[in-house]
C-alpha cells in the first residue's frame, strides 16, 4: 500500500508519541501543504491581473502566531477583527501595511489604535465613519480607510454564514431604501475615504454568487468615482469565502478557478485601475489539519457500534452542533499508525464530552475501531482545533506543524503545546477559589489551617442570626 503524505505523517506522531494516553488528541498542520495554498492564492492573481494585490489572511481562520508568520513569509498579509486577532498579528511580526482591520463592533480605542498605527481599516457603517471623521480630523494617519457594504445577494447554504443577505448584520445594506445614495454621498463628503470593501460570506457560498458580490461592489465603485470626477476609490478589498471540499482530498474549486470567474464577470476589476485586498481564510488552512485522537473504548448501543475517542464537541463544535451543515470524513488506523484494513462497518464515532450529541460521525462505514486505535480527522485546518470550545473542560490540543523529509521521514515543531490542567484551573478562577462565601481566602497549600481571615458569621450583628 502506498502511504500518503498525511498517512506518513499520522504514523511519524504516533512513533514520536505526541499521541498518547496523557495527550490523547492532538492536531497536526501540514506546512508544506500552507505554503502551496498561499502560493496558489499569490498565483492565481497574478495571472489573471497586473494589479498589486495584498492577500490578508483572514486570522480568524486560524488564530495561530507561528501560522500566521508562515502565511507572512510567503508573501500575505492578515485580516483582524478583534482585538486578540490584531494583538496576534503583531506577536508574529506582520506589519500595519500588511494590516486590515475588519469588524462590526470596533470601540473608539480600537479605531484610534488602528488608525496610530496605519492599520487599513473597513468602517462597517455610517456610524463608525462618523467616528473616523472625528479621529482623522484630530491626528493625520496613514491608514488606508474604507466602508463595508452589503450588496445583498443572497445566502449560500448556510444560513449563518451568508453575510450578503437582504437582513445580513454586516455593512451597509445597499438595495435598502435611499442607502446607495447615501454610501455615494458619504464618499463624496470623504476624501480620504479610497477603498470598498465586501465580503460575500463563507463555506457554502457558490462561485458564481461570491463573483456577483463582488461585481456589485465594483459597479458602486465606479459609480462613485464617476460623480467624484477622479479615482476617489482606489482599491476594492474583494473578501475571503471559497468554500472547501470537505468530502475528498481534491481541492475544489480552486483560486485560480474564482480569479478566471472574476476574469470574465469584472473584467473592469482586473485592468489595474484598482488595488485589490482578497480575505481567505477557511481555504487556505482547512485542507492542511488533521486531528488525530485515540479510541478509548468501544461498545454497542441498540446494535449499532460506537467508539468513544477524544475528539469531539471541544474540536469540532459546529460539526458536533450542525452534523448536517459540517459533515467531516474519519480515517482509521491501528495503535501503530498505520491505516487500518478489514471489511467496513457502519459505527458511529463519538467523542469524549458529557452530553448525548457529542458524535464526531454517526453511521460510518469504517473499519471496526478497537481500543488503542487511532482516528484522524482532515480538513480541520481552520474553524476546528484552533477553535477551542471548553465544554468539560476539556483542554486545548497540542498542535505541531510537520514537514515531510527526504528520506520519506516527518519532522515535527510545536505551534502551540498543549493546554495544562494547571492553565485550566487558573484560567477558571482557581486564584480566587474563596471570593463567593467569604473575604479573602488564604492559600490552602500555604495554610493548613485554612481558615477565612475573618469570620463571617462572629462579625455579624448579635441579634443576627437569632432564628425568627
Ligand atoms: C470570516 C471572514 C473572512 C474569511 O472567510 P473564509 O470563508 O474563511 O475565507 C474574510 N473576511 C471577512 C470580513 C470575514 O468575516
Amino acid at each position: 500500500m502506498t502511504l500518503s503524505v498525511r498517512d506518513r505523517a499520522v504514523r511519524a506522531a504516533v512513533e514520536q508519541g505526541l499521541l498518547s494516553p496523557a495527550e490523547p488528541v492532538t492536531a497536526l498542520l501540514d506546512v508544506t501543504g500552507i505554503r502551496a495554498s498561499a502560493a496558489a492564492l499569490t498565483s492565481a492573481f497574478i495571472a489573471v491581473t497586473s494589479a498589486p494585490v495584498l492577500h490578508a489572511f483572514a486570522v480568524k481562520a486560524c488564530p495561530l502566531v507561528p501560522v500566521l508568520r508562515l502565511l507572512y513569509e510567503s508573501g500575505l498579509g492578515v485580516e483582524v477583527a478583534s482585538p486578540g486577532e490584531l494583538a496576534l498579528a503583531r506577536a508574529a511580526g506582520i506589519p500595519p501595511s500588511r494590516t486590515v482591520l475588519d469588524s462590526p463592533a470596533k470601540t473608539h480605542a480600537e479605531l484610534r489604535q488602528a488608525l496610530a498605527l496605519g492599520i487599513a481599516v473597513n468602517a462597517d457603517n455610517l456610524q463608525e465613519l462618523a467616528r473616523l471623521d472625528a479621529l482623522v480630523a484630530s491626528a493625520p494617519t496613514a491608514s488606508p480607510l474604507g466602508l463595508r457594504v452589503n450588496p445583498q445577494v443572497g445566502a449560500g447554504s448556510i444560513g449563518a454564514l451568508s453575510t450578503a443577505t437582504a437582513t445580513s448584520k454586516f455593512g451597509v445594506a445597499l438595495r435598502d431604501e435611499g442607502a446607495r445614495e447615501a454610501v455615494v454621498q458619504a464618499y463624496l463628503d470623504r476624501p480620504w475615504l479610497t477603498r470598498l470593501h465586501t465580503h460575500t460570506g463563507s463555506q457554502g457560498i457558490p462561485l458564481a454568487l461570491m463573483a456577483e458580490g463582488v461585481a456589485a461592489a465594483y459597479a458602486l465603485a465606479e459609480e462613485i468615482n464617476a460623480k467624484a470626477g477622479r479615482q476617489q476609490i482606489d482599491t476594492l478589498d474583494i473578501g475571503g469565502g471559497l468554500p472547501v471540499n470537505f468530502a475528498s482530498d481534491e481541492e475544489t474549486p480552486t483560486y485560480a478557478d474564482y480569479a478566471r470567474l472574476l476574469a470574465e464577470t469584472v473584467p473592469g476589476l482586473l485592468d489595474g485601475r484598482y488595488a485589490l485586498v482578497t480575505e481567505f481564510g477557511r481555504s487556505l488552512l482547512a485542507k492542511h489539519g488533521t486531528v488525530l485522537a485515540r479510541v478509548e473504548y468501544t461498545k454497542t448501543s441498540g446494535g449499532r457500534p460506537i467508539a468513544v475517542t477524544h475528539a469531539g464537541v471541544q474540536i469540532a463544535t459546529r460539526t458536533v452542533y450542525a452534523p448536517e451543515s459540517w459533515p467531516l470524513r474519519i480515517l482509521a488506523y491501528d495503535a501503530e499508525g498505520r491505516p487500518r484494513t478489514g471489511e467496513p462497518v457502519v459505527q458511529d464515532v463519538a467523542g469524549p464530552a458529557c452530553f448525548a450529541g457529542d458524535l464526531l460521525a454517526t453511521g460510518r462505514a469504517l473499519p471496526l475501531l478497537r481500543p488503542g486505535d487511532v482516528v484522524a480527522v482532515p480538513d480541520t485546518g481552520a474553524y476546528y482545533f484552533a477553535h477551542h470550545y471548553a465544554y468539560n473542560s476539556l483542554p486545548r490540543p497540542a498542535v505541531h506543524g510537520f514537514t515531510p523529509t527526504d528520506d520519506g521521514g516527518t519532522v515535527f515543531v510545536t505551534v502551540r503545546p498543549a493546554q495544562t490542567l494547571d492553565e485550566i484551573v487558573a484560567e477558571s478562577g482557581g486564584a480566587r477559589s474563596g471570593v463567593l462565601v467569604h473575604e479573602p481566602m488564604r492559600d490552602p497549600v500555604r495554610d493548613p489551617t485554612n481558615e477565612p481571615t475573618r469570620d463571617p458569621m462572629r462579625d455579624r450583628a448579635p441579634d443576627a442570626d437569632m432564628e425568627a
